[in-house]
C-alpha cells in the first residue's frame, strides 16, 4: 500500500511502497540517486549497480516522471545527511521501480519560487507553475484560512447558506457579468457582484446569522489586487449594530493570525485593540480612506489592521449628474438610528446638504489594503425607497430593480448588518505575496484572460443562434 513520502521517517528498515514524481537525478559514480517527490515531501532513492534490471530503468529516469517504487527505508551515510529536508538523514534502497507516466521536458522551471518567471508563461502552464512549492504553500495555507474562518463562525452560531450565481443585477458600483438566458430571449441572468440582497432576504427569512465564503464577479479592469472573479467571506447579522459587527470581525481576524500566523507582529493600540479612525480623520491625515499605519512598512511580517468609520453616504457623480451611494443604497443613513421612521427628516437632509449625511458604513483596511466592507442596512421600506429616489431612480425603475427587496420588508424585516472582507488580499498579504494571483489557483491576466483556456473565446453559430445572440463586430 502507497504511503506519502513524510511517513517514511517512522519507517527505518522497513519496505515501502511509494508514488510521485522525479523531482531531480544526480548520478555518483556508478549509483543513481533520484529526489522523488510527492505532496508531502522529497526523499532520496538510491539504485544500485547489481540490481541491474532496476539499475537500467532507473537510468531512463527524467524529471518529471511519474513513478512507483518499492523499497527499503535505511539511514543515509554519515556526511551525506541533507538537514534542509524533513527526509533528509533517510534514503531508499530501490527494489522496484515502475514507470507510470513519462514527461517531456518541463517549459518552466518549478525549482525555484518562480518569481524570475515570465507571468505569461507561468499562467500558459499553470497545472505546472502549481507545482512549485510557494505555490502549493500559497494554497494549503489559504485553505487553512479559510477552514478557520469557517470553524469560528460555526462556533458562534453562524450558517453558511449558499446563494445564487445566475440572477438578477445587484448594484455594487461595478459593471456587471451577464448571462444570456435561452429561455428568454432578449433575456439576461447577471453573475452576483456580491450576494448582497439573498443575504439581507435571509435576513428576513429568520437565519439570523449567515456566512458564506463565496465567489463574487465584477467586470472591472483588472489591476494587480483585483480580479474579475474573486472570494469573499460575506457575512450578515440580524438585531446587530456596528459595534457588534467590527467586534466580530477583530476577534476573529485577530484570532485567526494569532493561531495561523503567530510569527506576524499586529500592530494594535494600547488597549490590544484594531484601531478605528474616521473617514474624515483618513483623508485629512493620509488623503486616503485606506492608509497604511504601519510602523515599518520594510517589516514584511508586520500587519496593521484599521477599521475606517462614519463614511459619507453620498458622493457627487459629476458624470452622470446625481448623488451616488458612497458603499452601496442599502447602506442606512447615520442620523436615522435607532429610530427609522425618519424619512422627511431625511429628505429635509437631503435637500440642504447631501455630503453632509454620514453612513452607517465601515471598512477593513490591512497595510493599505481595502480588505472588506459592510454596512448597517436601511430596514424601512419607505426610507430604502426615499436612498433609491435621492440617487436619481424613478419609482417605476426602482420598482422594477428592487421591488422584491421592497416586498419583503413589509413583512417583518429585523434590523440587519454586515459585511464582507475579501479572501485574496488577505491571504496574499499573510503570505507576503505582492499581488492576489499568486493565491489564486487559476488567476486571469490584467485583462480578463485565460491564458492556459484561452477564455474568453468565441463560440458556434448554433450555440449563439440558441441564445438569440447577433455579433454585430462593432465596437
Ligand atoms: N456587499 C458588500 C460588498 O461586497 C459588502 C456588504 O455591504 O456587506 O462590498
Amino acid at each position: 500500500m502507497r504511503i506519502l513520502i513524510k511517513e517514511i521517517i517512522n519507517k527505518e528498515n522497513q519496505e515501502v511502497e511509494l508514488k510521485g514524481w522525479v523531482d531531480a537525478r544526480r548520478d555518483h559514480g556508478k549509483l543513481i540517486f533520484i529526489d522523488l517527490r510527492d505532496r508531502s515531501g522529497i526523499c532520496q532513492l538510491v539504485f544500485l549497480p547489481k540490481e541491474k534490471e532496476i539499475y537500467e530503468l532507473a537510468n531512463k529516469l527524467r524529471s518529471e516522471w511519474v513513478v512507483k517504487i518499492i523499497g527499503v527505508v535505511g539511514q543515509r551515510p554519515k556526511g551525506m545527511e541533507n538537514p534542509a529536508i524533513e527526509t533528509g538523514n533517510l534514503e531508499i534502497q530501490v527494489e522496484n521501480l515502475e514507470i507510470i507516466n513519462q514527461s517531456e521536458t518541463l517549459p518552466i522551471g518549478i525549482d525555484t519560487d518562480g518569481y524570475e518567471i515570465g507571468e505569461d508563461v507561468r499562467m500558459k502552464y499553470r497545472y505546472l507553475d502549481l507545482r512549485r512549492k510557494r505555490l502549493q504553500k500559497n494554497l494549503r495555507n489559504r485553505v487553512k484560512v479559510i477552514k478557520f474562518i469557517r470553524d469560528f463562525l460555526a462556533e458562534k452560531d453562524f450558517i453558511e447558506i449558499e446563494t445564487p450565481i445566475i440572477n438578477k443585477s445587484t448594484p455594487e458600483g461595478a459593471r456587471d457579468y451577464l448571462v444570456p438566458a435561452r429561455l428568454h430571449s432578449g433575456k439576461f441572468y447577471a453573475l452576483p457582484q456580491s450576494p448582497q440582497q439573498f443575504k439581507q432576504l435571509l435576513m428576513v427569512a429568520g437565519f439570523e446569522k449567515y456566512f458564506q465564503i463565496v465567489r463574487c464577479f465584477r467586470d472591472e479592469d483588472t489591476r494587480g489586487d483585483r480580479q474579475p472573479e474573486f472570494t469573499q467571506l460575506d457575512l450578515e447579522m440580524s438585531f446587530t449594530d456596528q459595534e457588534e459587527i467590527l467586534n466580530l470581525t477583530e476577534e476573529l481576524y485577530l484570532n485567526l493570525v494569532r493561531a495561523l500566523y503567530p510569527d506576524k507582529k499586529i500592530k494594535l493600540t494600547e488597549e490590544g485593540r484594531i484601531p478605528r479612525m474616521s473617514y474624515k480623520e483618513a483623508m485629512e491625515k493620509y488623503n486616503t480612506d485606506k492608509p497604511d499605519i504601519r510602523s515599518d512598512r520594510n517589516n514584511p511580517d508586520e500587519l496593521a489592521f484599521l477599521f475606517i468609520v462614519d463614511f459619507p453616504m453620498f458622493e457627487w457623480k459629476e458624470a452622470e449628474k446625481r448623488w451616488d451611494a458612497v458603499h452601496h443604497p442599502f447602506t442606512m443613513p447615520k442620523f436615522v438610528m435607532p429610530k427609522t421612521e425618519s424619512v422627511e427628516e431625511f429628505w429635509n437632509l437631503f435637500k440642504k446638504d447631501p455630503a453632509s449625511i454620514l453612513a452607517h458604513q465601515y471598512d477593513f483596511v490591512l497595510n493599505g489594503y481595502e480588505i472588506g466592507g459592510g454596512s448597517i442596512r436601511t430596514h424601512n421600506p419607505e426610507l430604502l425607497m426615499a436612498v433609491f429616489e435621492a440617487m436619481g431612480n424613478k419609482p417605476e425603475a426602482i420598482k422594477e430593480q428592487f421591488g422584491h427587496l421592497l416586498e419583503a420588508f413589509k413583512y417583518g424585516v429585523p434590523p440587519h448588518g454586515g459585511i464582507a472582507p475579501g479572501i485574496d488580499r488577505l491571504v496574499m498579504l499573510l503570505e507576503n505575496e505582492p499581488n492576489i494571483r499568486e493565491v489564486i489557483a487559476f488567476p486571469k491576466t490584467g485583462d480578463g484572460r485565460d491564458l492556459m483556456t484561452g477564455a474568453p473565446s468565441e463560440v458556434s453559430e448554433a450555440q449563439l443562434k440558441e441564445l438569440h445572440i447577433k455579433i454585430t463586430g462593432e465596437k
